[in-house]
């Protein structure tokens, strides 16, 4: 016959491992998994803000490449909740391959303008950039260089750094290129930039710009936050000479506009934990988060009313962006990348 305490003992010890389970999943905090193709320095203060306001642990799987491809291999059994990219070209290629569903919230919907949403829900923007030329302020006098279109004039022969045509920011520019002039005037385009380079293309978009600094060209192709991280580089002193070296042009401003890219995010097909990757895309659209991309990264915030960092207030506040859809910008990539092949431009 069992004893009281023996019965105790009986029942903790059979319960016990029972419990050893129970417990800690009841005492889980809810948490949320993040495949990101944005940079860990950058998400972590706005994700760790996002923790301590909902409570929602969130982990964060960062890689420059592969992302999609691997949520796609994992299918059902991904652990991932939500994607964020860098720009569109990604965030239409994880919605195209259909690993995604639609996010439906009246939070996201007040706080993002609808022409930085997905018409079907399958994606927001969070953060917009532009694409423009970076030109030497001892070489390059002002008002000589207006367009896109004008880097394909002789006149800069051997005068333009870029990074690779198949990067996927200049894959959207080129993109943009095929909607505004057709394949045909993109390709003559792409052929005089690749005939005006001043090197084979390589390297990051800052190094375009150390490169002007250098005295190797006088126009670099680069992404607008650059500046930012360049001339408020603690770090890296030497980048703030790079910033100093140029001007900022935003080009088409007498037409269509400068180019536009955004960062975004979208929620996976089958998120084991949807509610809470919602509730995180509410919080990355909302007045703190929306603020801490703009200060920390120099980024155009998507939500309206959110103020700019100040460097970006001074130097690019002021500008006309090309209106042109991000899918129309997104459906021409794939004739990008082959035309950046056919006219040798990374060679
Ligand atoms: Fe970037």
């Amino acid at each position: 016959m069992l004893t009281l305490n023996r019965l105790k003992q009986a029942a903790a010890l059979s319960v016990l491992p029972i419990a050893a389970t129970l417990v800690p999943a009841q005492a889980q905090a809810e948490e949320v998994n993040i495949y990101s193709y944005r940079q860990a320095f950058l998400i972590e203060p706005i994700l760790d803000a996002f923790t301590e306001e909902t409570g929602i642990k969130a982990n964060v799987v960062f890689a420059k490449k592969g992302l999609v491809e691997r949520l796609e291999n994992e299918g059902q059994n991904s652990k991932a909740d939500l994607v964020l990219t860098a720009d569109s070209g990604r965030l239409y290629d994880v919605v195209n391959r259909g690993l995604t569903q639609p996010i439906d919230s009246a939070v996201i919907d007040a706080n993002i303008p609808a022409h930085y949403r997905d018409p079907d829900g399958q994606w927001v923007a969070l953060t917009a950039r532009s694409r423009i030329v970076y030109a030497s302020k001892e070489r390059v006098k002002e008002g000589e260089l207006k367009t896109y279109e004008d880097l394909a004039d002789p006149k800069w022969k051997g005068r333009i750094c870029t990074r690779s045509g198949k990067h996927s920011y200049n894959l959207s520019l080129i993109g943009s290129m095929i909607a505004h002039h057709g394949e045909e005037g993109a390709e003559k385009w792409l052929e005089g930039v690749k005939a005006n380079l001043a090197r084979k293309p390589q390297g990051n978009d800052r190094a375009q710009v150390k490169a002007v600094k250098e005295g190797v060209c006088d126009l670099a192709i680069g992404n607008t936050y650059y500046f930012g991280k360049m001339l408020h580089n603690t770090k890296n002193p030497e980048q703030v000479d790079w910033a100093n070296s140029v001007n900022l042009i935003f080009p088409n401003q007498g037409d269509r506009g400068a180019h536009m890219n955004i960062t975004g995010a979208a929620v996976t097909k089958y998120a084991p934990n949807k509610e809470a990757a919602v509730k995180l895309i509410e919080f990355l659209s909302g007045a703190k988060a929306q603020e801490m991309y703009a200060q920390v990264n120099y980024e155009f915030p998507v939500r309206p009313g959110t103020p700019l960092a100040g460097l970006v207030k001074e130097h690019m506040s002021d500008f006309k962006g090309d209106q042109l859809s991000l899918a129309e910008v997104a459906k021409n990539r794939a004739a990008a990348a082959k035309l950046v092949d056919k006219v040798g431009f990374d060679n």
